[in-house]
Parts: C-alpha cells; structure tokens; sequence
C-alpha cells in the first residue's frame, strides 16, 4: 500500500501551495426528483443560462460543471449536452453504480455499462448509505469505477452537528479511510484511485437539505483534514449541504483568494435552472482567468 492513512488533526485550513491551479467542480444532484423529460428540460435551461458564459470564458479546464440526472435521464441529458451545447463543456455525473459488473443480475448498473456516457460516478452519497450501503460497499463500488476508468466522487459525511470540528475530522477521515481500504481489499489501489481522478464530497448528513449549511471553516478543516490522512495535498474536495446561489461565492472565494474547497455538491438549488446558473457564476468567478 503505498500510504500510511494516519488519522491526523486538521492542519492548516489553507494551503496556499495548492490555490492557484486547482480545478473547480460543480456537480447538480438531481436525484430521483424529476422524469427524464424535464431533466432533459432543465439541462437545456442550464445550458441556455451559463453554457455561452463558460464557452466565453474558454475556462473547461478550470471550472468543470457536471449535471447528475437520474438513471433513466443519464443518456438523454449526456446526449442533449453533447449535440446542442458542446463547446459549454458542461458533462454528466451518474449518482451511483451497481456492485456488480456485466451479467445476470436483474435490474442493476454495472460501471462499465456507464462507460462513453459519462466521465464521473457519485458513490457513498449519504441518501445511499442510509438505505444499508456500508463503507465496504462502497469502497467496493469506488473500485468498480475505477476499472470501468471513470472517476469517483466519494461523498463522505458526518451526523455530528454539535460536534468540535476536530471530532469531525476525524470522522470523516476515519470515512475516507475505511472507503478507500475497502476499494484496496476489491483490487484498486490507492494509486490507481488517485490517478482517477478521484474527489471527496463533504457532505454532513445534518446540512443536507435542511437549510443549514456548514460553515466554510468546518469544511474547509474536513478538506485539509482528509488531505492530510490521505497524503494528498491536491486531492479535490467538494462541499454539499443548503449550498445555494447567495451562498455560492463564499464556498470559493474569488480568484485571488480562494477557500481550501474544490467545488459543491448541490441538491436542491440545482433542481432550479436561475439558482443554478447563479451557482455556476460563482464557479467562474473563482476560477479566474483560463
Ligand atoms: C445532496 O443531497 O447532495 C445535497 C447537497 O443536497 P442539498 O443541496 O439540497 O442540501
């Protein structure tokens, strides 16, 4: 194995070494809210409302906007984006994949199938793990991924909304790190997963959809906490929970003075092409000059 995933106390909350060429991702988590006609509506809207503005800006490099409709929605809206709105640059995301690979097994999604459709699978989202998947299953999945050569998102998360930050930290690290053996122990190694393209999402179950979001400093102690763990000091990570347009810029700062965050995870607000679009501004913003 080639690191040592020391569970560490958060350390600096901003590494300035890593500010300056880090990508920003936003994801939209559409879940199971919508038919895949009105996905296919709404990432028409999105792609009407900010797709000129990040073709203008020529930043695909810098800001990556990923849409994660349903199952049932993925090839539509995959499709949409690619005919009408190439040059947006705006992808899909799948919000989850099977255990399984190919072969008899009624119902399921293997990651290979997700191949040529989309580039990014969501895995460990807590709506998933609420529903019985442990941490094993959900390395297993991030290895399924991998070999499928897609990149992972891995959303981790605690229930702790009174907690110390530093007792969250170690939370979440402890999350990261039983995720990531369990992927080892299925046949992806940590260096495989790392050149995947690999994200963490930190998403505290107590933010997600309730309206109370996190504080910056809470994430950002989660995002320097894991990278610390992980020895990984440019290892993406995203914050979700009540992000919404007003609140957008302060996740990630501007420019010239970024947060320790990589990107958002949004649920709701994304279900709303205008609180959306507004998002992603927020997005181009912080990303700067391509
Ligand atoms: C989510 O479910 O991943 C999420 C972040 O939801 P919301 O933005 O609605 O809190």
């Amino acid at each position: 194995m080639r690191h040592n995933r020391v569970i560490t106390p958060p350390g600096n909350l901003c590494d300035d070494s890593r500010m300056s060429s880090r990508q920003i991702t936003i994801i939209a988590n559409w879940k199971a809210n919508l038919p895949p006609s009105e996905e296919v509506a709404l990432a028409k809207a999105i792609a009407e409302g900010v797709g000129g503005e990040l073709h203008a800006a020529g930043r695909g490099a810098s800001l990556r906007v990923l849409l994660a409709p349903s199952t049932l929605g993925l090839v539509s809206v995959a499709s949409l984006l690619r005919r009408e709105y190439p040059q947006s640059g705006i992808d899909v995301a799948a919000q989850d994949t099977s255990l399984s690979g190919a072969g008899a097994f009624t119902g399921e999604v293997p990651a290979n199938h997700l191949v040529g459709i989309t580039p990014a699978v969501i895995v460990g989202h807590s709506e998933r793990r609420q529903r019985g998947e442990s941490d094993e299953i959900v390395g297993e999945k991030l290895a399924r991924v991998v070999a499928a050569g897609l990149a992972p998102v891995l959303c981790v998360g605690d229930d702790l909304p009174a907690a110390e930050i530093a007792a969250r930290v170690v939370y979440v690290q402890h999350q990261g790190a039983e995720a990531i053996t369990a992927a080892e122990r299925a046949g992806c190694s940590a260096t495989q997963l790392f050149a995947a393209g690999f994200v963490i999402a930190y998403e505290p179950i107590w933010a997600i959809g309730t309206g109370k979001p996190a504080s910056v400093e809470i994430a950002e102690a989660i995002a320097s906490g894991l990278r610390a763990a992980l020895h990984q000091n440019d290892l993406p990570i995203l914050y979700g929970g009540s992000v919404d347009a007003a609140s957008a810029a302060s996740w990630l700062g501007t420019s010239k003075e970024r947060t320790g965050l990589d990107g958002l995870l949004v649920g709701g607000a994304s279900l709303d092409a205008v609180r959306f679009s507004a998002i992603v501004r927020a997005g181009l913003a912080a990303a700067g000059p391509a």
